[in-house]
């Protein structure tokens, strides 16, 4: 992976965690210097990668294409670590950074084809398609059907759906969310809301104390998993 990979990369994933794409965000995302980010945003200006209007950021459709495709093959190892080698939910996002830079274009096929051409990655975030449709980026706020936990009540329960790609850049999280049990597909319910908005919620193994901003990084399919199965 190039440098330029890893910077069209992190602003895809910004913008599909709905936050403003600027220098100072790319800096905290990928763990560099302002001065670094201002100087390799140019160059990728520059090279047509990347557009610049009132200091923010966008990916041309050379941009997309790129970043698409370092997110895919992130996500699809992330699957494979996950589906066929069984590891852990929240070491595989921390591995995958490296086995991702291996896959090519031989090998990409014949990965999503071992794994069943995957929707999405362990943590619920879309996998890119390869048709050479790109875009929308497909965004919390285009996510349909869905709501953000922190704008469930006290009582609301429903069903994991989607753990964004700010969370599982956060240290710890996923360890502590795969403690919990609270990944894709698993039941959740709001026991109490902070007036911070920080909430308790009852998971798959346990109870876990949220942030506001980490519970509005989980997305959830309303109501209950046993009536939504059934029906
Ligand atoms: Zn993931």
């Amino acid at each position: 992976m190039t440098a330029a990979d890893r910077y069209c990369e992190a602003i895809y994933e910004l913008a599909e965690d709905d936050i403003d794409v600027l220098q100072v965000r790319i800096a905290e995302r990928l763990g560099v210097s302002r001065p670094a980010v201002s100087e390799m945003t140019s160059r990728l200006v520059a090279e047509g990668l990347l557009a610049s209007a009132d200091g923010r950021l966008s990916l041309t459709d050379l941009g997309l294409r790129t970043a698409e495709s370092a997110v895919r093959r992130h996500r699809l190892a992330e699957r494979f670590l996950v589906d066929v080698l069984h590891l852990g939910w929240a070491e595989a996002h921390e591995l995958a950074g490296s086995w991702q830079r291996v896959i090519d274009e031989r090998t990409e096929p014949a990965l999503v084809e071992l794994l069943g051409d995957p929707a999405t990655c362990p943590h619920g975030n879309p996998i890119p398609a390869r048709d050479g449709l790109h875009g929308p980026i497909d965004s919390i706020g285009l996510a349909g059907g869905l709501v953000t936990l922190a704008s469930c009540g006290v009582g609301d329960v429903g069903q994991v759906s989607r753990v964004t790609e700010r969370l599982e850049n956060e240290p710890g999280m996923l360890v502590a969310l795969e403690h919990a049990g609270l990944v894709p597909g698993t039941r959740v319910e709001v026991l109490s809301v902070a007036v911070d908005g920080a909430m308790a919620v009852r998971a798959a193994r346990g109870v876990i104390a949220l942030a506001a901003s980490s519970a509005a990084s989980i997305l959830v399919r309303p109501g209950d998993l046993e009536l939504a199965s059934h029906s």
